[in-house]
């Protein structure tokens, strides 16, 4: 081994690049945090080919002083927090004075700005880390930087970036989380010159929503409201006559941060439990707000999670609130909801050390220099939020009609993934009778074939078709795996997590990729493409469960196919999930190409026959 020496400041900075600078979205997230930081009220957002070619971000914010723009760019330098102890008060998105300095590491990076005291601005551009002089430019007051070629000093991250409509994706879910937590900011987001979302200032945040999610949402929302001991709770949860498979329409914020909380989850599914199907998840949109010591920010790179003095505190409250207000309100027939005025995430905003403070720290006002007037207005339908979430799945999760293909391991599971209930609610008895199997119970498949009359259980036999394809990709090393947009940390118990470190090797196979990150705690940094609406952190602690159950030293080979069994169960469609038409169609086309098509995978039968010969007996025709 060589000698220990310091690392360079390029190296160090491409370290932290690494962790807070993922893809093009990671950088629209920072610069438009930096923004609102900024006490801006007008933020646009211009991006060339989902951000690979050009990233702008524009605001009018308080803009930074000549002096400061070298420090801007530097790595470690903010002017949000100035010691250890306001790392427990951060009233700011940002605070770790990283992002500018990792992006300029990586992209070439032009940073515009002009104070507000200043007659002039500054232009100051970064390239791979390389730094020009600084010239004074003629700008209005606020901040514009633009990034270009991103990653194209790190060509290894260059290689992880997806297509085009993927980054977008990612980019437009960025963009939506900002937006929903600061309706008082003006948002405009445009993309190869056409404009995707224009957001007027102090807009109702059901407004906003409607904007990204459509009407129908919209319609359905239902206040809540609540408040425990300091924390308050504002927001909406939608009608459960609304559901998703995927729980990415939850959407929490905290002193107008957007965070993926897996407590506050579980306290959201426990709130809508019995009131949706298995395998569908609520869609809600919550603000918390708390005095800024009530919380730890500083426990995530993207500052994507955050640790609750009191989690349990606000668990309930979000429950109880929830519940009580499912309790009072006839979900059938709702009257309409009462529009809440902007920014009910009591966002505390900017504290930049050289910026005019606002007066009550809540609600920046226009200025004049930059009167929403300025910018252009314009219509925006976007009505259905598949558009995003089918842009946030990326490809390789679309197009459900595919199973099997070469290249993409996308076989059933997806179905139960991609279902939407309200179409599915509706099925046209008619529909029924083209298929070739009638579904009852929400359970049970029933066909016919030459010998008679055949009852499929539609769990039983999705669960041995997925088993099967998974074994097959598995075992000749095709299985696709997806890298997580946001790396889930799960805490384990020492035991826990020395089986998970045990087995790191085999979840590998089946698309798993775990690595100890701190402590006992294990990071699940990529998952199988078709476990996509199953939560990555409960699935490893399904297989810790499995795990410790079984005897120790068991051959690798039976783990692996354990673990097989136990995945195909969890993706495939349960009991009590209505199939649309075409999924009744596929299952029967896949029963046909079933190893094994009479038993799943525990060895429980599939299906039953009835044969002719009995029935005609039973009816006594013979
Ligand atoms: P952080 O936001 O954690 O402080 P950044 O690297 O994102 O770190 O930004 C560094 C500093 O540059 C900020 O603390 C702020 O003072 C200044 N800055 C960055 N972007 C803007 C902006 N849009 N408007 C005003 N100041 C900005
Ligand atoms: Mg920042």
């Amino acid at each position: 081994m060589s000698r220990i020496h310091r690392l360079p400041t390029s190296v160090i900075n491409k370290i932290a690049a690494g962790e807070v600078i993922e893809r093009p979205a990671s950088v629209v997230k920072e610069l438009m945090e930096n923004a609102v930081d900024s006490g801006a009220t007008h933020i646009e957002v211009t991006l060339k080919d989902g951000g690979l070619e050009l990233i702008r971000v524009a605001d009018n914010g308080c803009g930074i002083s000549a002096d400061d723009m070298p420090l801007a760019i530097a790595a470690h330098a903010t002017s949000k927090i100035a010691d250890a102890d306001d790392l427990f008060r951060v009233s700011t998105l940002g605070f770790r004075g990283e992002a500018l300095a990792s992006i300029a590491e990586v992209s070439q990076l032009k940073l515009r700005s002009r104070a507000q005291d200043s007659d002039v601005g500054n232009e100051l551009i970064v390239n791979g880390g390389l730094i020009e002089p600084m010239a004074p430019c003629g700008c209005p007051i606020g901040t514009v930087v633009e990034v270009a070629s991103l990653f194209f000093t790190t060509p290894v991250r260059q290689k992880f970036l997806r297509t085009m409509q993927t980054e977008m994706g990612h980019t437009v879910e960025a963009f939506t989380r900002i937006a929903l937590a600061h309706t008082k900011i003006h948002m405009v987001l445009r993309h190869n010159d056409r404009v995707v979302h224009e957001l007027p200032a102090n807009e109702s945040l059901s407004n906003r929503i409607g904007s990204f999610f459509g009407d129908d949402v919209r319609q359905a929302l239902i206040a809540v409201s609540g408040d425990d001991n300091g924390v308050k709770l504002e927001g909406f949860v939608v009608d459960p006559i609304h559901s998703r498979s995927h729980n990415r329409l939850q959407y929490v914020f905290l002193n107008g941060r957007h965070i993926r909380e897996r407590s506050l989850q579980h306290a959201l599914s426990e709130a809508y439990r019995g009131l949706l199907l298995t395998g569908r998840y609520p869609i809600a949109f919550l603000g918390l707000s708390m005095p800024a010591d009530a919380v730890d920010v500083n426990v995530h790179p993207a500052k994507q999670e955050v640790r609750f003095l009191d989690g349990g505190r606000i668990y309930s409250l979000v429950l109880g609130t929830i519940r009580n207000k499912f309790l009072t309100t006839d979900l059938t027939a709702r009257t309409q909801i009462a529009d809440m005025s902007a920014n009910i995430y009591g966002t505390p905003q900017l504290a930049t050390a050289s910026s005019t403070a606002q007066a009550d720290g809540l609600a920046p006002s226009i200025t004049s220099h930059n009167r929403p007037s300025e910018f252009q207005q314009r219509e925006i339908s976007l009505t259905d939020d598949r558009r995003i979430t089918d842009w946030t799945a990326g490809p390789s999760t679309l197009g459900r009609s595919s199973f099997g293909g070469a290249d993409s391991f996308r076989p059933f599971p997806d179905l139960a993934a991609q279902r939407r209930v309200d179409s599915a609610q509706a099925i046209p008895q008619a529909a029924h009778d083209r298929n070739r199997a009638l579904q009852v119970h929400n359970r049970y498949l029933i066909t016919e074939s030459p010998e008679g009359i055949i009852v499929i259980d539609q769990h039983a036999l999705h669960e041995r078709i997925i088993y099967e394809q998974l074994r097959e990709k598995v075992l000749s090393g095709a299985l696709e795996s997806q890298k997580l947009l946001v790396p889930e940390p799960v805490p384990l118990s020492p035991t826990e997590f020395a089986l998970i470190a045990e087995a790191t090797e085999t979840l590998g196979q089946i698309g798993i990729t775990v690595e100890p990150f701190g402590g006992t705690t294990m990071l699940v940094s990529a998952y199988p493409a078709m476990l996509a609406n199953h939560n990555p952190a409960e699935m490893l602690r399904s297989v810790v469960e499995h795990l410790n159950q079984r005897d120790s030293k068991v051959d690798r080979r039976d783990v692996l196919d354990e673990l097989l069994h136990m995945i195909s169960c969890k993706a495939a469609v349960k009991a009590g999930d209505r199939l649309t038409p075409a999924e009744v169609d596929a299952l029967l086309e896949h029963r046909s190409m079933c190893q094994d098509a009479h038993h799943c995978p525990h060895g429980r039968p599939t299906s039953l026959v009835f044969s002719r010969e009995e029935l005609d007996r039973r009816f006594k025709r013979t």
